[in-house]
């Protein structure tokens, strides 16, 4: 669950990143964010992972309220969300395999669950032919699997898509979107930050259009 009320974001250049901004997803929604470059997308996507703090107002993300967190309770706000960045972020020296496991290593997960989640996700992601490769014997829609795997090894309550769509072609997005939307199904919250309108047009659904720092447009095309 989201929910920000009457939040504003000023960076210390004096920019008004985000103006007064009020939002809420529920728990299991799917959401596009659309607007233009410098609308306020990644600062949205940086508040909800507490990379940035709001001057104003409170934000709430998967019972946590970011306003009042300590700097102690970060790290598990962020065990419960999912980011699948623009440019996948994969290491480039570990095989698909190490490269989702990696995420689970990071959070001190035992063996034990490693062996069990990280083959699941490679299962649900259809890479199991992959699990040896590198980064760069992967085509991009491979490339792309393995970031979203490593997004939901974590089996987490939210995933936040930024841009995922960006360096790929039009096929391949439709692809990632349709992914999004079966894991979506299964009752993770999906909030997908684009610039494609075309896809979301294609897809419809709840779309929410930043300008300027501000929410324009929420509603469900
Ligand atoms: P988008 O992701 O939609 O392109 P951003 O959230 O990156 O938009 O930017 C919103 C506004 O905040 C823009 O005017 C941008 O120049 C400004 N901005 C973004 N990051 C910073 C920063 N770290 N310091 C100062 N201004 C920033």
């Amino acid at each position: 669950m989201i929910e920000l009320k009457d939040v504003s974001v000023k960076y210390s250049n004096g920019v008004d990143a985000l103006n007064n901004v009020n939002l809420k997803v529920t728990d299991g929604e799917f959401v596009f964010v659309v607007g233009n470059s410098g609308a306020g997308k990644s600062t949205l996507i940086k508040l909800l992972l507490r990379e940035v703090q709001a001057n104003e107002g409170e934000v709430l993300v998967n019972g946590f309220n970011l306003t009042k967190m300590r700097r102690g309770k970060i790290p598990s706000l962020r065990r419960t969300i999912g980011v699948v960045f623009q440019d996948f972020r994969l290491i480039p020296t570990l095989n698909v395999y190490d490269n989702i496991a990696f995420v689970l290593r990071c959070t001190d997960a035992s063996p034990k669950v490693i062996r069990q989640r990280v083959p699941r996700v490679i299962g649900t992601l259809e890479l199991g032919n992959k699990v040896k490769c590198f980064p760069n014997e992967l085509s991009g829609g491979e490339q792309q699997r393995v970031a979203l795997a490593r997004a939901l090894v974590n089996e987490p309550k939210l995933i936040i898509a930024d841009e995922p769509t960006g360096n790929i072609d039009p096929r391949l997005s439709f692809e990632i979107v349709k992914l999004l939307q079966d894991i979506n199904a299964q009752g993770t919250t999906v909030l997908m930050v684009t610039h494609e309108h075309d896809l979301v047009r294609e897809f419809g659904g709840r779309t929410i259009t930043l300008r300027d720092g501000s929410i324009v447009f929420d509603d469900y095309i």
